[in-house]
């Protein structure tokens, strides 16, 4: 880091501005709300800097700039010469204002563009009115540490507050209910806390598939449990110092039996933990999720379910398929290949019938007896099927073919990561589908909404 950032108590103090412009009235914005005392010249002159906490040129001649620049550091007033890298001892960084939070951005002066690009993009995701949630915390602050002593307690109770009710109220623009709810818990802030389980889908694995619920539970979580499927790139966005619990799955290699995962999700949340089991694709969609909801509902512990991108959605988009189509498939059936005793347990009929796409989930193993199974109930043999691998990543792998040739094309193909097979006249309609470009990719996520 070549620039440090501090924040400077500007009100009332004089900062000089030199020049005459559209750059430098731009400059003057923000010192003005910061409550600086703004002393304003054409023409630099070395008696305009005494009582000077701060100066700033610009739109002035040349030898007007470098005197000033020179002057200043010599005095050891911190001085800004707009676009003038060589000539500054600290950089006029890109704000976002959100009062009393303040954020900083720079790149050091190496290319300011970028440092607006990202200013746009933290303000698209910070609530407009997270300074009515700052400015709440502060108004309780000296409260708070009376009745809570021990900075532990206090910190749990702060970081709930910040997350609970009282927050949704500040957001909201309701501040009296907002002031209500934070005494309320204040009050209350003995009691044991009350754990909560979150049933989180963590999409294909790129984190921008992730919801942003998801995302925010992330940020939020004490405990995170999670098994096999989900990304590190979707686990770097949970809370640093969350702790991490695998209970990884992999296909006939349980590591951690079911009733062991329901047995400890209830566990943690008696603790009074707020847990994130976070599963990859939908919680809902051979997740499990459902088994977990039952446990925890026996339990009479709180959850909830966030949905998130299952693996056919995520296979379809990447590679192009369309799941339905008014010509070619007016149903979607999503299956798993998973056997029951060894024996896949599926009602062929059904699935054989025409103008339906089926997406089977655990599949690649069992891939030749499925094959069969649909061919036996019907399906003629030449139906477009695909497999898709690594889907909603940005590296999927795509294997054409159709319901007879598949099973022999895919032996040897797999690289072991998570594969799911497409079924249906729907994967012979977009074999040309071009990936986007990274640019672009980069562009979208740039466009991430609040
Ligand atoms: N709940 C998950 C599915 C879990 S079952 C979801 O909604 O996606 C595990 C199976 O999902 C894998 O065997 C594979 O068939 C499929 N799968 C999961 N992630 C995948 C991915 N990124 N690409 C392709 N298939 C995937």
């Amino acid at each position: 880091m070549r620039h440090f950032p501090a924040f400077l108590d500007l009100a009332g103090r004089t900062v000089l501005l030199l020049g005459e412009g559209e750059t430098i009235a731009r400059k003057a914005e923000p010192l003005r709300r910061a409550g600086a005392v703004l002393r304003h010249a054409p023409r630099f002159d070395a008696a305009l800097l005494d009582g000077v906490v701060l100066a700033v040129g610009a739109d002035a001649p040349e030898d007007d700039l470098r005197a000033l620049s020179a002057m200043a550091q010599r005095r050891g007033i911190p001085v800004n010469i707009v676009d003038r890298t060589e000539l500054c001892s600290f950089i006029m960084p890109a704000i976002v204002d959100r009062d009393p939070v303040t954020i900083a951005i720079s790149t050091g002066g190496a290319a300011p563009t970028l440092a607006r690009m990202v200013r746009q993009r933290i303000e698209t995701v910070l609530p407009p009115r997270l300074g009515a949630l700052a400015a709440l915390a502060g108004r309780f602050q000296a409260a708070v540490r009376r009745r809570l002593p021990d900075l532990p307690a206090r910190r749990r109770f702060i970081d709930a507050a910040l997350t609970g009710r009282a927050a949704e109220l500040a957001l909201a623009g309701r501040d009296t209910e907002a002031e209500a709810a934070f005494v309320l818990a204040l009050d209350a802030a003995d009691a044991a806390p009350q754990g909560v389980v979150h049933l989180v889908g963590a999409g294909p694995g790129a984190a921008d598939l992730l919801t942003l619920r998801a995302l925010r539970l992330l940020g939020e979580a004490d405990v995170i449990v999670h098994d096999r499927l989900v990304s590190d790139a979707v686990l770097d966005m949970a809370r640093r110092d969350a702790e991490r619990i695998f209970v990884g799955k992999a296909r006939a290699n349980h590591c951690m039996p079911q009733d062991q995962i329901n047995a400890l999700l209830v566990r943690l949340a008696r603790q009074g933990k707020r847990v994130v089991r976070l599963k990859g694709g939908d919680p809902f969609v051979f997740g499990r999720g459902g088994e977990e909801a039952a446990a925890l509902a026996e339990a009479g512990i709180a959850h909830e379910v966030v949905p998130g991108v299952t693996a056919a959605l995520a296979c379809a988009a990447e590679t192009g398929i369309p799941l339905t189509h008014r010509d070619a498939a007016r149903m979607l059936t999503l299956v798993t290949g998973h056997t029951r005793d060894g024996r896949l347990d599926l009602d062929f009929a059904a699935l054989a019938r025409p103008g339906q796409t089926v997406a089977v989930y655990m599949g690649v193993a069992t891939l030749a007896e499925f094959a069969a199974g649909m061919v036996a109930a019907g399906l003629d043999p030449s139906t477009p099927a695909a497999v898709i691998e690594n889907g909603g990543t940005g590296s999927a792998r795509r294997l054409d073919g159709t319901l007879g040739s598949l099973p022999e094309r895919a032996r040897g193909w797999g690289t072991g990561r998570p594969a799911l097979i497409l079924v249906g006249e729907v994967v012979g309609l977009a074999r040309m589908h071009c990936a986007a470009a990274p640019v672009a990719l980069e562009r979208a996520a740039l466009r991430l909404p609040a």
